[in-house]
């Protein structure tokens, strides 16, 4: 479901060939970061290269997204096998593994509008339509919905907030605009649809309608579907509304795996409302086309600089002049739902794992969320069981994993996690895909410790555009992103790992060192019936050669963390940004006027941790010293940043350096329990999460002091 807007960028125009600019003997001629003689990684790497195909990855798309596959259903299982059969065709030790889980499916989803005078101003939702679509007719496209909704039968004033950030609830309190009663009209974009309907249901609205706004990604953009990659009019973003800072996965099991023998006496009953993580409030989510009448009628004083949209009239915060009518009776069953996991044991530590996963599900035909990551990957597995063949093995055990019921709320991958616990302490990294493939603009968000191996991987693979996925990368990064930092040799811009995809159990629950690599472009039918293998072909990458250089890409991740003699995790990198992060939360909260706030242990304690990596970097760098024990250290590092007890009030997030941010969802929070306190102006939870940040930062420094 992992969208971020930045990455949604204007065409640079480039100059497009196809030329292979480099030869592998110049890659085993340069060092490489872990390895202490390159030569013979560079000859697997090279015929690793030459297996994903870009044609076979079309074809798995195709296949993939033949036909709606929402999680729990028919379709969805069926793509199970197809993956599972590609897994053991390359020669993966292959499992389908079933979870029972929580989910709602839609029988009823209803919304009207009415002027004072009782007279109909719309009644929806509109059946989304464009001309000429092959995949919208399909009777199996189940209705706009939003997973966790609430079920109900309300009637309220509307009151239009914008995006629905913290800013915006803050806004219309400061106008005394009450909620209470009200059914909230909000756009999608900018932070994650739970966080809106969270701080909705909090300032007791009954209801939330969410809509896409032309501005964010329809005609305002530029030309719509089936002219364009935009949003069309009728389309419609589907989604969670899960409490997903709060935790992720099946909402009646939160850090239990739901296993098919689970009895319903483990499950815990409180997961609605504000303490658990799923809304009680209906939420539904409709088109612009649905929304612009409610809009247009909608009464009360002008909207805020920055409210107004790209609709074609003035938009008035409300209430007044218009009431909805919202009808949502949702389904929630236990359901059955299928991971499909796959192994290639290592020769030499088989015990220590490397993960590279992406889901499988989509909440209609998903040819870009989540099946170009899907095909992708398989096309990896293809390049990986080709190695097989041959009589390879990887050092470390690769496992491969298709998730499933990502879209509900990441359930398929937090209740593996959550199974496996014990044995994803000796994991070494998690590398994630998702929205793979939406266009032509390669980006990453990494732990800091994986940035430079990224970057690394990113050199040895060929862009379809000329020279490597690096070079690109580099040549086309859109002006106005937030600027490099000061890390020598940071280069490209790489975002921090916030949350939204399936990387969030392993790094922010289990401590797994995570990154997230997609190769973005203009993408306006995202969770819509026209994420399908037509828009995709017509818009995405025609000849799927954007898909192979995923393959690549992922699949380059995972045999080079196998395979390293050291692995190449750089916690100096990772020191770098946390002091950066101490000095960033002290400016604010001198700003927040909380300037007797005591940084001192922790910048003290980032200091130690500081040079413990640098030391320990250098002999990463020069392969020297006990190798066992330096790998050891390094495996167990990000798991020292975990917390036991969690942050405060949701113990299930552990990671005391990154978390989703309460209140933006999707984009990553850095030292998350310290920054919220500040935010929340509490002097002393701040200064109780400087003592924790400390402790965990010295014990971070002791990991890796344990190679010396
Ligand atoms: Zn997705």
């Amino acid at each position: 479901m992992k969208l971020d807007r930045s990455r949604v960028l204007a065409l640079l125009v480039l100059t497009a060939s196809c030329a292979f600019a480099m030869s592998a003997g110049q890659v085993a001629s340069q060092s490489v970061f872990g390895f202490s003689d390159f030569s013979e990684q560079a000859k697997i790497e090279e015929k690793f290269l030459a297996v994903p195909d870009a044609t076979l990855a079309g074809q798995h798309l195709k296949i993939l997204t033949a036909e709606p596959h929402m999680a729990a259903t028919p379709e969805d299982r069926k793509t199970a096998e197809y993956v599972a059969q590609k897994f053991r065709t390359a020669g993966l030790d292959t499992e389908i593994i079933p979870y029972r889980v929580l989910l709602n499916q839609p029988k009823t989803v209803r919304v009207e509008a009415f002027d004072p005078n009782g007279i109909l101003l719309m009644r929806g939702p509109t059946p989304e339509h464009v001309e000429n679509d092959s995949g919208q007719d399909n009777p199996r496209v189940v209705m706009p919905f939003n997973g966790s909704s609430g079920s109900g039968d309300v009637t309220g004033e509307v009151v239009y907030a914008n995006y629905g950030r913290l800013e915006d609830f803050n806004q219309l309190a400061a106008q005394h605009i009450d909620l209470q009663g009200k059914v909230v009209l909000i756009r999608y974009g900018s932070n994650f649809r739970g966080v809106k309907v969270y701080l909705a249901e909090q300032r007791g609205a009954v209801g939330v309608l969410l809509y896409s706004d032309p501005q964010d990604d329809g005609y305002f953009k530029g030309d719509a579907y089936p002219n364009g990659p935009w949003r069309p009019e009728t389309a419609v973003q589907r989604g969670s509304v899960q409490f997903l800072f709060k935790y992720s996965g099946d909402p009646e099991t939160p850090g239990v795996p739901s296993t098919m023998d689970l009895p319903d006496s483990a499950r815990i009953r409180d997961h609605v409302g504000l303490n658990g993580n799923q809304p009680s409030i209906i939420s539904i989510p409709i088109s612009y086309h649905d929304a612009a009448p409610i809009l247009r009628a909608l009464k009360g004083p002008a909207v805020p600089q920055g409210w107004q949209g790209a609709l074609p009239f003035s938009y008035h915060q409300g209430p007044g002049g218009v009431r909805v009518h919202l009808v949502s009776d949702q389904d929630y069953q236990r359901r059955i739902i299928w991971d499909v996991v796959g192994t290639a044991k290592g020769s030499a530590y088989p015990d220590e794992l490397v993960i590279a996963g992406n889901h499988r599900d989509a909440w209609v035909y998903g040819a870009v969320d989540p099946s170009s990551g899907t095909a992708a990957m398989l096309e990896t597995v293809h390049g990986v069981g080709a190695l097989l063949k041959q009589g390879w093995r990887p050092k470390r055990t690769i496992v491969f994993c298709s998730w499933d019921a990502e879209e509900e709320g990441l359930i398929g991958s937090t209740e593996w996690v959550e199974q496996h616990s014990s044995e994803l302490t000796k994991t070494v990294a998690y590398f994630n895909v998702d929205v793979a493939v939406a266009g032509p603009d390669f980006g990453a968000s990494a732990v800091p410790s994986l940035k430079e191996f990224v970057r690394e991987v990113t050199r040895a693979v060929p862009s379809p555009l000329g020279g490597t996925v690096y070079q690109q990368w580099r040549l086309r990064q859109p002006a106005n992103s937030k600027p490099v930092s000061q890390v020598p040799g940071e280069d490209v811009r790489m975002g921090d790992m916030g949350s939204g995809s399936d990387f969030t159990p392993f790094l922010q629950h289990a401590g797994v060192p995570a990154t997230d690599v997609s190769s973005g472009g203009p993408y306006g039918v995202y969770h819509s019936t026209f994420d399908d293998y037509q828009w995709f072909t017509a818009n995405a990458d025609p000849h799927f050669v954007y898909l192979q250089e995923m393959a690549r890409v992922l699949g380059l991740e995972a045999l080079r963390m196998a395979d390293a003699d050291v692995l190449p995790l750089d916690y100096a990198a990772y020191a770098h940004e946390i002091s950066g992060y101490i000095t960033e939360a002290k400016r604010r909260a001198i700003d927040a006027g909380m300037s007797s706030l005591d940084f001192a242990q922790a910048e003290a304690a980032a200091a130690r941790f500081s040079s413990a990596a640098k030391r320990i970097r250098a002999r990463e760098v020069s392969v020297s010293g006990d190798l066992v024990k330096l790998n050891e250290a390094l495996r167990n590092t990000e798991a020292a940043f975990l917390w036991p007890n969690g942050l405060p009030n949701r113990p299930w997030y552990r990671h005391t350096i990154f978390a989703p941010g309460e209140t933006t969802g999707y984009s990553a929070v850095d030292i998350p329990g310290v920054n919220e306190a500040i935010d929340a102006h509490n002097s002393e939870l701040a200064a109780a999460q400087l003592t924790v940040l400390a402790t965990v930062l010295d014990r971070a420094a002791q990991t890796l002091n344990v190679a010396d």
